[in-house]
């Protein structure tokens, strides 16, 4: 595997391998760029089938999380860690402390936490090694997916007032795509605010969850939820569902949600508009959790009312990226990412 010509690699500033025999523990930290602080990027325990996928998973993502920093205006790079585990998943504490002496060596280069297959406790474990750690907080205030619904709103505000004028949700229908989660908040936020919702999720305990809890949302099964004719469609369950069958079904003004990589490839934010169907970039709508995490590194300590602020600030880059779309006549997904490649190009 030469490193420098996998895809993922666009001139990554630095990409570490990491191994420790004893307790097993294999895989790479990579760090898109630090240019505007340190890099910050959740640890994945996944298994792979082969160091290349592992290294290309982490190199894919990483890049993403310098883009989503620079789009929140966080003092940020962005970074990301895999930890390659075998078939069983096995997990034990002497690779979370080895793991962690690794994240330590790198000095605050590098902070990290929680993503798909770790848990509270690894980062509580880490934590004991190494002050390079985030996503600590156990009280009331940490509930990310609160926080990335409220990004979802956030910039679903901005849409809103771009397609009808409005700024409040008086009017407004959403069908939402997943109820888990960001999908089950956001359905609170929405109906709270006087939206009204159409929603869909495989998980019948979700729906039922919902339906209890919201009695006036209309629930449709999750093969038609993409084909309501409402103002937003909020795709809140797993990527990818932006595609060349999907998206000629759509029949909303505005695709606004909270999972990661909505669109398939980048051609289908050419084809949402063409179809003058207004995306809003997932990244950036998502990005309220990171803000909450991000917030622990603050020099005054984690503040709710910064979060609450930054997640409110999302709205005026969702208008930006929207007027620049409209003025160049250019898909959003593509000026998110020269307005972040613009953040971070500009710190030397
Ligand atoms: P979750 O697992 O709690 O919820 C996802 C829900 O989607 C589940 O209830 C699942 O049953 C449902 N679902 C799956 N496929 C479906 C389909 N085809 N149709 C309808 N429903 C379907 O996960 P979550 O934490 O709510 O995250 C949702 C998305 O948001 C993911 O893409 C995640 O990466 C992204 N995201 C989450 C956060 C966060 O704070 N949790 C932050 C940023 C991005």
């Amino acid at each position: 595997m030469e490193i420098e010509k996998l895809p993922e690699f666009d001139n990554h500033e630095l990409v570490s391998f990491f191994y420790d025999k004893q307790s097993g523990l294999k895989g790479f930290i990579a760090i898109y760029n630090s240019r505007l602080g340190p890099a910050l990027g959740a640890t994945r325990f996944w298994h792979y089938d082969s160091e290349e996928k592992a290294l290309r998973d982490a190199l894919k993502l990483s890049r993403g999380m310098a883009y989503k920093c620079a789009l929140a205006r966080l003092p940020y790079g962005g970074g990301k860690a895999v930890i390659m585990a075998d078939k069983k998943m096995t997990k034990t504490p002497e690779m979370i402390n080895a793991y962690a002496k690794v994240v330590d060596i790198l000095h605050g280069k590098f902070y990290t936490g929680e993503d798909v297959g770790m848990n509270k406790n690894d980062v509580r474990l880490m934590a004991k090694k190494t002050p390079y750690v985030i996503g600590k907080i156990l009280n009331k205030s940490d509930n990310p997916p609160y926080w990335t619904a409220l990004g979802v709103f956030s910039s679903a505000m901005a849409a809103i007032r771009e397609i009808n004028g409005k700024s409040n949700l008086e009017g407004t229908s959403f069908a939402i795509q997943g109820l888990g989660k960001v999908g089950g908040q956001l359905c609170k936020i929405i109906v709270e605010n006087g939206g009204s919702v159409i929603a869909a999720d495989i998980d019948l305990a979700k729906v039922k969850l919902a339906t209890k809890n919201f009695p006036n949302i209309k629930i449709v099964s999750p093969s038609v939820i993409h084909k309501q004719e409402v103002d937003i469609f909020a795709p809140c369950a797993l990527g990818g569902y932006l595609n060349q069958e999907t998206i000629p079904e759509l029949k909303c003004k505005v695709v606004c949600g909270g999972a990661n990589n909505q669109l398939a490839t980048p051609k289908d934010g050419t084809r949402l508009h063409r179809r003058k169907i207004l995306y809003i970039p997932d990244y950036l709508a998502n990005s309220g959790g990171l803000i909450n995490v991000a917030a622990e590194l603050r020099s005054g300590g984690y503040s709710r009312i910064w979060v609450e602020r930054k997640c409110k600030q999302i709205q005026v880059t969702a208008t930006k990226i929207i007027n620049l779309s409209r003025r160049y006549n250019k898909p959003t997904n593509v000026v998110a990412d020269r307005l972040a490649e613009n953040i971070f190009h500009k710190v030397k």
